[in-house]
């Protein structure tokens, strides 16, 4: 988990693998290796060199190349439930104000991260890129039209 993180502050693609259903992280740039599944060991390729804009700003999804994007906060929701847990069994002795930094401490892990482009296709998740104005935030109707592409194809 720890070194996936630290993949994570440089240019990278996080989605599910194909075998086991696993995140494997796997970071972008002219010397990235293949990425290998956590769960079961399965290599992906790097994407090519090429696929990669010199912009930073992404068109396609690096994983399946549609060209249905979304972006939203990289907010790791694991990590702010953690920070309610640890403050609600400390609200006791506190008297509630440990909650009340909980929400605070929250907030402040929602505005210093940055924003990842999330896929409609294969819910891939590109981190590190800068935020395209054509990708606006999730939106239903995109995802169900992308969905009977899908299964119409
Ligand atoms: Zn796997
Ligand atoms: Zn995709």
């Amino acid at each position: 988990m720890s070194s996936g993180r630290r993949a994570a502050r440089g240019l990278s693609v996080a989605f599910l693998c194909d075998r086991c259903g696993r995140e494997a992280v796997q970071a972008l740039g002219s010397d990235a290796r293949p990425a290998t599944c956590p769960g079961c060991g399965l290599r992906f390729e790097a994407p090519a060199g090429g696929a990669l804009p010199a912009s930073r700003l992404l068109s396609r999804c690096l994983r399946c190349g549609l060209d249905r994007l979304y972006v939203q906060k990289d907010f790791n929701k694991k990590a702010g439930l953690w920070v309610f847990i640890v403050a609600a069994l400390l609200s006791v002795p506190t008297w509630g104000l440990s909650l009340l930094a909980a929400t605070i401490i929250d907030l402040i892990l929602y505005f210093a991260l940055g924003d990842a482009t999330l896929c409609y296709g294969c819910g891939a998740l590109h981190r590190g890129f800068r935020k395209n104005p054509d990708h606006g935030d999730f939106d239903i109707h995109i995802q169900e039209s992308v969905d009977r592409r899908v299964r119409t194809a």
